[in-house]
């Protein structure tokens, strides 16, 4: 899946308590959070002006932050003004919201002892399809691995934890892949670059469990969707060999939604399937309707 084009895009910055200027939202060169990776983020989107699972993001943005030693200065009920604070500015009919958090640049060195903690919140437009061509995905397998839980804070949404995910997917385009599948440390089926997989199989929706990877809010509430509809959902371990034999096979992410995967390597799946495209049309209206707030399908992660 391609980034999205930042040029043009961003309709208003919220940093540190205050809107501010987009072209002047600048931080430091020494900033301690872009040398040492002192920095967590959230991604979420909104629809209508209103942001889908907003208090799921905001705790997970809090619980990765602690993950990595940082008390956030703000508290829950803040972080959501602000960002809706952000939203009501930008006036997108959709966006796509980038709350980050990062150590400021008091100090150069590795002990963060002495750094401020920074939060800002970027708005941009929506591309309407830009993101999705509604072709089922092209997953390779990447020679990258995800760490072990004592390798890394692995259910944090940290910027450390992209670095693997920016060079597994570099890799997966240049093999003419659209995305890549990253293993865990026992070899068993972790999540792509950017979303978490899923696979159907004899009409059972099975997912690995999120004990070495982001436990996505999308996952989250499409496993409940499932289990609304009377779908059998299992989160048990899973091997590339699981997924060549599966009969549906799709990834969950805020940006795709849930999206369908028509080849794993060589391996061509029956794209759309009946399960895949009723989870997709269901989750699809919850975004549209429900906003996900009070609904029991989204949970904080
Ligand atoms: N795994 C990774 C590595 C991701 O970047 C994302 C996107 N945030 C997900 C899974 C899916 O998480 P969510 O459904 O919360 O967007």
């Amino acid at each position: 899946m391609s980034g999205l084009t930042t040029a043009g895009r961003v309709g208003a910055v919220w940093m540190d308590g205050a809107l501010v200027d987009p072209a002047a939202a600048h931080l430091p060169v020494l900033s301690f959070g872009l040398h040492n990776a002192a920095c967590v983020f959230e991604g979420i989107r909104s629809f209508g002006g209103r942001p889908f699972a907003l208090s799921a993001h905001v705790n997970r943005l809090r619980t990765s932050a602690e993950a990595i030693g940082i008390a956030l200065p703000w508290d829950s009920t803040a972080i959501a003004d602000a960002i809706e604070t952000a939203v009501a500015a930008a006036d997108f009919a959709e966006a796509y919201i980038r709350p980050v958090v990062w150590r400021g640049d008091e100090v150069i060195g590795i002990d963060p002892t002495g750094t401020t903690v920074h939060l800002a919140i970027a708005v941009l437009a929506w591309p309407k399809q830009a993101l999705d061509d509604g072709k089922p995905l092209r997953l390779g397998l990447s020679r990258w691995t995800r760490p072990t839980p004592t390798m890394a804070p692995v259910q944090a949404k940290t910027s450390a934890n992209y670095l693997v995910g920016s060079l597994a997917l570099a890799e997966a385009r240049a093999g003419g892949f659209d995305d890549a599948l990253l293993l865990d440390h026992t070899g068993g089926i972790a999540e792509t670059t950017g979303s978490n997989i899923f696979l159907v199989r004899r009409g059972e929706l099975v997912t690995p469990p999120a004990h070495t990877f982001l436990n996505g809010i999308t996952r989250q509430t499409v496993l409940r969707l499932a289990a609304r509809s009377g779908i059998v959902t299992r989160e048990i371990r899973l091997t590339p060999n699981d997924l060549v034999i599966a009969d549906e096979v799709f990834v969950t992410g805020t940006a795709v939604g849930v999206r369908s995967v028509g080849w794993f390597r060589d391996t061509a799946f029956r794209a759309d399937g009946i399960l895949t495209r009723m989870l997709a049309n269901a989750y699809i209206q919850l975004v549209g309707t429900e906003q996900g707030e009070e609904s029991p399908c989204t949970a904080s992660a």
